[in-house]
């Protein structure tokens, strides 16, 4: 789940890493008063939408009032803001952020990731502040200084001393540095973050060492842990389609395709996915209902997929383990009858009581196409959107 870089910056500075004074706001009104109540004489008004990139968008603006705030804010709220990585679609702007405008006299570039690899949290930092670490590896990739952190004993001030040296930070600041070093690791750490970045750090040229941008991502898996963290979630930012899903406890992923899948088992969508592909069709989603397929679920799960309305087809491929092949049939067949759907629907049923289903699909008089093998499945469901699609086609047509 990410947040808001604003909400990253709260997180960061209770660990005790330095950020400029800032607050927030939801309208231009807002935006306008915010500053005059920070007081000072230039802000940076920044969109809150998660993705980076948002400078060189448009997102990020330099205020030298508050009606030059209200009036830029203005052009803000409610628009979609394009960066190279929000998609062609864009992210909606909703809130803002006014920061205090401070005197940067060099940036640098500091991520916190998990490498798997390593099995590590590994720091990477570069003096090449203001470019993404992508464009920083392309061009400068001498500059990049990475540490692995021992998990059992944490981050070290001597890493921390040595990664300072490395980025060129004056003796002076050495000091402040490993504090904002083992801040971001400690946030990362306790909160179960996979991802830390400030993009830049600054230092000032008043001798402040400042995270004036910050991205914080973290492990789905522990939010239970951390319900402070999970209220931070703000569906405006996420893709409608994925957060309906993860409403109804399904694990769901927009693709392009037109392809529906319905599946149980994350290595299984995959595998159906491949097949789809092999047999010259494209998956509309990736959508895996888990290990208890039960009918509530095969029924959510449909009305998901057709919900989106690039599915022009559906296959439900399910492997009854623990599961059982006539609950998952009278599932299938309860959903479609409660909301009908326009589509071919093809399904591929194996494992525990795959008799018992098939016969309930065979008796219950819809027009659903079945299949034994995963490749027959995916050939027969690519063959019945091929002849729906002309058909519909040819129709319009007439
Ligand atoms: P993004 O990475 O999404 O483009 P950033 O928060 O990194 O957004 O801001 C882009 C650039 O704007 C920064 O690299 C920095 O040069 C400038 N900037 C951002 N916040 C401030 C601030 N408070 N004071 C001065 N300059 C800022
Ligand atoms: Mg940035």
């Amino acid at each position: 789940m990410d947040i808001h870089e604003y909400q990253a910056k709260e997180i960061l500075s209770r660990f005790g890493v330095g950020v400029p004074q800032g607050a927030l706001a939801y309208s231009p009104e807002q935006a306008a008063y915010r500053a005059r109540e920070m007081g000072g004489d230039r802000w940076v008004v920044k969109a809150q939408v998660h993705a980076g990139g948002r400078g060189k968008a448009g997102g990020v603006k330099v205020c030298d009032s508050d009606v030059e705030i209200q009036e830029v804010t203005e052009g803000m709220f409610g628009q979609k803001l394009v960066t190279h990585q929000t998609g062609p679609e864009g992210k909606g702007i909703y809130r803002v952020y006014v920061e205090a405008a401070v005197p940067i006299a060099r940036e640098i570039y500091l991520g916190f990731v998990l490498d798997r690899a390593s099995q590590r949290v590994m720091i990477v930092a570069s003096g090449e502040g203001g470019m993404e670490i992508e464009e920083i590896s392309e061009k400068r990739p001498e500059s990049i200084v990475r540490a692995t952190v021992e998990p059992a004993v944490g981050l070290q001030e001597f890493q921390c001393r040595e990664l300072a040296f490395k980025l060129g930070i004056k003796p002076a600041m050495v000091q402040q540095m490993v504090r904002t070093l083992r801040g971001c690791y400690r946030a990362f750490r306790e909160l179960d973050a996979t991802m830390v970045e400030v993009n830049p750090l600054v230092i000032t040229s008043d001798d402040r060492i400042l995270a004036l941008d910050a991205k914080m991502t973290f492990d789905n898996n522990a939010l239970f842990r951390h319900p402070q963290i999970s209220e931070l979630r703000d569906k405006s930012q996420e893709d409608p389609r994925e957060s309906r899903a993860a409403d109804r406890g399904l694990s769901y992923v927009g693709l392009d395709g037109n392809i529906g899948c319905i599946v149980n088992g994350a290595g299984l969508a995959m595998a159906t996915m491949d097949t789809i592909k092999l047999a010259g069709g494209e998956p509309a989603n990736f959508l895996d209902i888990g290990g208890g397929a039960t009918p509530e679920r095969v029924s959510k799960a449909f009305r998901l997929v057709m919900s989106d309305k690039n599915v022009q087809a559906i296959l439900v491929n399910i492997f009854a383990g623990i599961n059982r092949c006539d609950w998952v049939a009278e599932g299938v067949v309860r959903a479609l009858r409660e909301n009908p759907v326009d589509v071919p629907v093809v399904v591929r049923l194996a494992g525990t009581n795959v008799e018992e289903g098939q016969k309930i699909l065979a008796q219950s008089g819809l027009p659903l196409i079945r299949a034994t093998t995963l490749m027959e499945a995916a050939e027969r469901v690519v063959a019945a959107w091929r002849s729906d699609t002309t058909r519909n086609t040819n129709l319009r047509a007439v």
